[in-house]
C-alpha cells in the first residue's frame, strides 16, 4: 500500500472568488469535540446561531438557519420551495450566478422571464418593472454581489417593485453577506440566501438563508409537496424549530465554525465590518491605478469584495495567476463566461480583507507584471 502521509496543504492567500482565508479562531472551534445532533448543547447552539444570523442579515425572521450545502444549495432551496409548475419568475441574468438562477428557475417549473444586461453593469430597475407588467409574477429574483463580474446590485427599489406587483422578492447575498449591507427587514427582501465561504470566512459547506413570514406562508399554501425532500423547508424548520424533529444529521462541526465567524463579526460590529472592506477596497483600487491597470465592473457600482480587474493588452492572464500562486501563494481567479481571459477577479472578503493583503498582492502584480514585461 502507498504511503499518502499526512496532509499538508499548502498556506494560501485566498483573494480568489472565495473561499477566503478562515479565522484561526474558526479553525480551532471546527476542532473542538462532536456532540449530537440533537444533544441539548448542540440545540443551543443552533439557537445561538439563528440568532447570530439574525444580526448579519438584520432581520427579525423567525426562519433565519443554514441550510446543509454551499451557496447553491441555498439558492435552490429558495426556488423549489417557492416555485411551482406554472409560477411566473422574473430573474436578473447579468453574470454567471444570475444565470445559474435562471437555470434553477427553470427546473422548478417556473415560466421564466429574464432580465438581462452586460456583465459588470447592474440590471436597471425599470427593466424589472417592465418585466412584472401585466403578469401575476410569483417571484423576483436578482444577485446583490455578482462574483463574477464585480457589479453591485441596488435592491431596494426592485423590492418595491416586486411588492407592487404581488410578487415575492428573493436576493442572493451569497458574496455580499458580512462584506457590506444587506438589510432584509429595512429593504423589504422576502428571501435571502448566502454562504459561509465568502464574506463569513468560514469554509464551504453551510448556506445561511432567511424566508420573512410572507414567504413562509407562500410555502405552507403550496399546492404540491416541495420536489425536493432534502430542501424541504417545512420539515426542516421542524428541526431548527420548537419540535426538533430529526429530518438529516446537521453538519455538527461546519455549524461549529460559522458559529465561532458569526462571532468574529459581531466582536468586530457589522459597521465597522463594512468599513474594513470598503477601505481595502479602495486600497487596492488605488494601488492597481497606480500600475496601470483598470476595474472592470461598471463605475459607482463596484463592489468592495471582489474587483474584476482588465487583464492588459498583451499579457497572458493566466500566466500571471500561476506565478502569482506559484511565488506569492496568492490565489486570485480568472474571469468567467464572456470574461474569460479578460479579467482577474480579486477578493478581499471576511478574514482576506486586511490591509497587509493589498499590499502584498500589489507588490506580487509590480513584480510579475514587470517581469512579463508588460509596461504601463
Ligand atoms: C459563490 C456564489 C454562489 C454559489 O455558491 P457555492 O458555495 O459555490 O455553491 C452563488 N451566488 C454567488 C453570488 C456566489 O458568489
Amino acid at each position: 500500500m502507498t504511503d499518502y502521509g499526512e496532509l499538508n496543504p499548502p498556506l494560501r492567500i485566498l483573494m480568489g472568488p472565495g473561499p477566503s482565508n478562515v479565522h484561526p479562531r474558526v479553525l480551532r472551534a471546527m476542532s473542538t469535540p462532536l456532540v449530537g445532533h440533537l444533544d441539548p448543547e448542540f440545540l443551543k447552539i443552533m439557537d445561538e446561531v439563528q440568532e447570530l444570523l439574525r444580526y448579519v442579515f438584520q432581520t427579525k425572521n423567525q426562519f433565519t438557519i443554514p441550510v446543509s450545502g454551499t451557496g447553491s444549495a441555498g439558492m435552490e432551496t429558495g426556488f423549489v420551495n417557492l416555485i411551482e409548475d406554472g409560477d411566473e419568475v422574473v430573474v436578473g441574468v447579468n453574470g454567471v450566478f444570475g444565470e445559474r438562477m435562471s437555470d434553477i428557475a427553470g427546473r422548478c417549473g417556473g415560466k421564466l422571464t429574464r432580465v438581462e444586461a452586460e456583465w459588470g453593469n447592474i440590471i436597471p430597475p425599470e427593466k424589472i418593472a417592465e418585466a412584472v407588467k401585466g403578469k401575476k409574477v410569483k417571484l423576483v429574483a436578482v444577485v446583490h454581489a455578482e462574483t463574477s463580474t464585480g457589479a453591485w446590485q441596488p435592491l431596494e427599489e426592485i423590492a418595491n417593485i416586486s411588492h407592487n406587483a404581488g410578487a415575492l422578492f428573493l436576493v442572493d447575498a451569497v458574496t455580499s453577506l458580512g462584506g457590506c449591507p444587506v438589510k432584509l427587514d429595512e429593504w423589504g427582501i422576502d428571501v435571502c440566501y448566502s454562504g459561509t465561504q465568502k464574506c463569513l470566512s468560514a469554509p464551504p459547506g453551510l448556506s445561511p438563508v432567511s424566508f420573512n413570514e410572507r414567504a413562509r406562508q407562500v410555502i405552507t399554501s403550496r399546492k404540491k409537496k416541495v420536489q425536493s425532500w432534502y430542501l424541504d423547508m417545512s420539515m426542516i424548520e421542524k428541526y431548527w424549530g420548537k419540535e426538533r424533529t430529526y429530518h438529516h444529521t446537521a453538519p455538527i462541526t461546519m455549524v461549529y465554525g460559522l458559529r465561532e465567524a458569526l462571532r468574529l463579526i459581531q466582536e468586530e460590529g457589522l459597521e465597522n465590518c463594512f468599513k474594513r472592506h470598503e477601505l481595502n477596497h479602495k486600497a487596492l483600487k488605488k494601488g492597481l491605478e497606480k500600475l496601470g491597470l483598470s476595474l472592470h465592473a461598471h463605475e459607482g457600482h463596484r463592489l468592495w469584495m471582489l474587483n474584476t480587474v482588465r487583464v492588459p493588452e498583451g499579457v497572458d492572464e493566466a500566466r500571471v495567476r500561476k506565478r502569482l500562486l506559484d511565488e506569492f501563494n496568492i490565489e486570485i481567479g480568472g474571469g468567467l463566461g464572456v470574461l474569460k481571459g479578460k479579467v482577474w477577479r480579486v477578493g478581499l472578503m471576511g478574514y482576506s480583507s486586511r490591509e497587509e493583503n493589498v499590499l502584498y498582492f500589489l507588490h506580487a502584480m509590480e513584480k510579475i507584471l514587470d517581469g512579463e514585461g508588460w509596461k504601463k
